[in-house]
């Protein structure tokens, strides 16, 4: 058979300094070749591995027959940003974990095709009939223009509101542009905005509007999609120092807000010596990041072992690629400084316990200490949800019920939360692992269910 056809890359070492994409798309050649591979399965696996359910098998055939624009047409049936998923997705344990062919040999590459796809393909304009009904959506991250394309399509006035400047959530202030081009993301927004969406940013729901307002402004429905950005971090003696960051605000100075660059109103000071705390894909970013903005010495600090590091394969291999150093089996337990800013830091040896509840064997502590010199320590052990939204909802008698943790709690058939025109999704509500094609399956979840009470009402 013939073998999973790879995108070219760009050399590792030249990437290491600019910010262009790391894959090129398929060749045309090399789309024929892997749609080709396809055998068009009847009970198509790959299709339960996709949180949105896009035909895979019907798309892939429409490039067999060379039909770019009508695979576009399949896949926009159910997503409106193929360019974005395809790039984004963690495919190995999504659709292309579940193809069939991976039983024995390699899956599909349908995350390459999908890409492809949205990339040389258009969106149609489809006749909208108006429902005269309108829904807020707040946030434009992946559940929220998910939500917003599905509630337009239904005929509903659709206003996303959106804490930032610019559109697209953690889609554009967390992951890199070398990872995600701006190009796509920008085009694939500009789809929903044909389509009649309207987009305002710079309005932090909460305080610049509160949930009450928007129902008395007359919005019929409201889907939370805020994300979750509340850093996580460490906890331990040193962490005020200068020079530590949290993940987030250093991926969103430099991606949002181009701290790294000369002229900028916002200089980011950035070491020679970084060190990023975390196993996942946001760690992975966060270290790719540093080693593009100038550290010559780039480390990824991590307890457990390399078999499990959260973050995708692929991440990880063009981490390393780009020499990042990973330091496994070792936990900060202090960031040592000197007149206030970061001088190195102080691990903890670990080894492997028994398996969590997770399934991943536990890191336990073996009590020997060892010192690194950095500079700069990136914390990137996740976020929680910030409570603003929640806590203005309460002041004004909508109290939204939430977990210990502030999460806002949701029935996960319906996205619902204890207020019955508010719906809730993606990291503020999760319902499964945090990530773009999740957050998108939540979108659309809650966007049927607002369909659905709308309908009704
Ligand atoms: Fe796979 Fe994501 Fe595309 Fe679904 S949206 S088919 S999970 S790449
Ligand atoms: Fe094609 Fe794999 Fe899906 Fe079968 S499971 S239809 S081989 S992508």
């Amino acid at each position: 058979m013939t073998e999973r056809q790879k995108p070219h890359e760009q050399d590792a070492i030249a990437r290491r300094s600019n910010f262009e994409a790391v894959e090129e798309d398929l060749t045309p050649q090399q789309v024929k070749l892997e749609a080709q591979r396809c055998l068009r399965c009847k009970n198509a696996r790959c299709i339960q591995g996709c949180p949105v359910n896009i035909n895979i098998p019907e798309f892939i055939q429409a490039l067999k027959e060379d039909n770019v624009q009508k695979a576009g047409d399949i896949i926009r049936e159910t997503s409106l940003l193929p360019s974005v998923c395809g790039r984004v997705c963690p495919q190995e344990r999504q659709c292309e974990g579940k193809c069939v062919l991976g039983i024995k040999g390699q899956s599909i590459a349908i995350g390459a095709l999908e890409r492809y796809v949205g990339d040389k393909s258009s969106a149609k304009n489809s006749a909208i009939k108006p429902s005269g009904k309108k829904v807020a959506v707040v946030g434009s991250g992946c559940a929220g223009i998910t939500a917003a394309a599905d509630l337009r399509k239904a005929g509903h006035d659709v206003v996303v509101f959106e804490a930032l400047h610019k559109l697209g959530g953690v889609l554009r202030y967390g992951i890199p542009p070398f990872r995600l081009p701006r190009k796509f993301l920008d085009r694939e927004i500009n789809t929903l905005k044909e389509l009649g969406v309207v987009f305002k940013t710079n309005v932090i729901v909460g305080k610049s509007i509160t949930l009450k307002q928007l129902k008395d402004d007359g919005f019929d429905a409201i889907f939370i999609c805020s994300g979750a950005g509340l850093p996580k971090m460490l906890g331990v003696a040193g962490e005020n120092l200068n020079g530590v960051y949290s993940a987030n605000e250093f991926l969103t100075r430099v991606n949002l807000m181009q701290a790294h660059e000369k002229h900028t109103p916002t200089p980011l000071k950035i070491g020679n010596k970084v060190a990023v705390i975390g196993g996942g894909n946001v760690a992975m970013d966060a270290v790719r990041t540093a080693a593009r903005v100038g550290a010559e010495e780039v480390y990824i600090i991590y307890r457990r072992t390399e078999s499990e590091l959260p973050a995708r394969l692929e991440e990880i291999r063009h981490a390393k690629e780009e020499g990042v150093i990973f330091k496994l089996l070792h936990s900060p337990v202090e960031i040592i400084g000197e007149g206030g800013y970061v001088k190195g830091i102080k691990l903890e040896v670990m080894k492997l316990g028994e398996p969590d509840d997770s399934g991943r064997r536990k890191p336990v502590q073996t009590g020997e200490i060892v010192e690194m010199d950095v500079d700069t320590v990136i914390v990137a052990l996740g976020t929680g949800p910030n409570p603003i939204i929640q806590k203005s909802a309460k002041a004004e008698g909508m109290d939204i019920e939430t977990d210990r943790r502030g999460y806002i709690v949701v029935d996960v058939e319906d996205n619902k939360t204890s207020i019955p025109m508010i719906f809730a999704g993606g990291d503020v509500a999760p319902t499964g692992e945090s990530n773009a094609i999740n957050a998108m399956g939540a979108g659309k979840n809650a966007a049927k269910a607002i369909n659905e009470m709308l309908k009704s009402a």
